[in-house]
């Protein structure tokens, strides 16, 4: 059985993980954001340090893996009942990021909605990075040059995602809106789904 999965897609910064967080509180939704899971890593586990290597640098960890550490998050979420794929929705947040990861998981996600948050106001995402370093201790959104790295390999490695599921269930939503504003328009789309939430 494939997992129904909405995507939730952006930019560093454009407002995903503040999306994903809320939606992920509705019953019936069950958030996975990768980088979350990467974070949530022993820095003594050797898939932690080749995910300081990588994200420090602004780039994206190898894909097997990052397949990896998701398929064994979502089984355990599902041993545990915290995901019930029977009648869940899926909201990823951060994965597919390439063309591969999203072939790779071909066969397991039935993608139904690829939600791409744009902000046009670059100030506003850089603010919000530096504001979130501080807030999360990441340290990758606290110099600026790491920032510029992560912003070209979304340009060039993760919006050919896009054009792997086609424009039919891409639904662009503007970031630069409020949160509520934002959360709206996502849960409209997602109300028009077929998907029993
Ligand atoms: P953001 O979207 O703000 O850049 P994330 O928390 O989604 O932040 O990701 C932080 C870092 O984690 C990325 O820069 C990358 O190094 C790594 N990462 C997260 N998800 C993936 C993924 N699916 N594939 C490869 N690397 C990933």
């Amino acid at each position: 059985m494939k997992y129904r999965t909405v995507l939730l897609f952006g930019a560093p910064g454009s407002g995903k993980g503040t999306q994903g967080k809320i939606l992920g509180t509705i019953p019936g939704l069950f958030h996975f954001a990768c980088g979350d899971a990467f974070r949530n890593l022993r820095i003594t586990d050797p898939l932690g340090k080749l995910f300081i290597e990588y994200s420090s640098k602004g780039a994206l960890v190898p894909d097997e893996p990052t397949i990896d550490l998701w398929r064994r998050n979502i089984e355990g979420s599902t041993l545990n009942h915290n995901f019930d794929p029977a009648h869940d929705v899926l909201i990823l947040d951060g994965i597919p990021r390439n063309a591969r990861q999203a072939e790779i998981l071909r066969d397991t996600l039935d993608v139904r909605a690829v939600f791409r948050l744009t902000c046009t106001d670059m100030t506003k995402m850089v603010e919000r990075l530096q504001r979130r370093a501080l807030r999360e201790n990441r340290l990758d959104d606290a110099n600026l040059d790491i920032i510029r790295q992560r912003l070209e390999t979304y340009e060039l490695e993760t919006k050919p995602v896009l054009d792997f599921y086609g424009p039919k269930i891409v639904h662009h939503v503007d970031s630069t809106q409020t949160p509520l504003n934002v959360l709206r328009s996502i849960l409209d789309k997602i109300a028009q789904l077929d998907v029993n939430v």
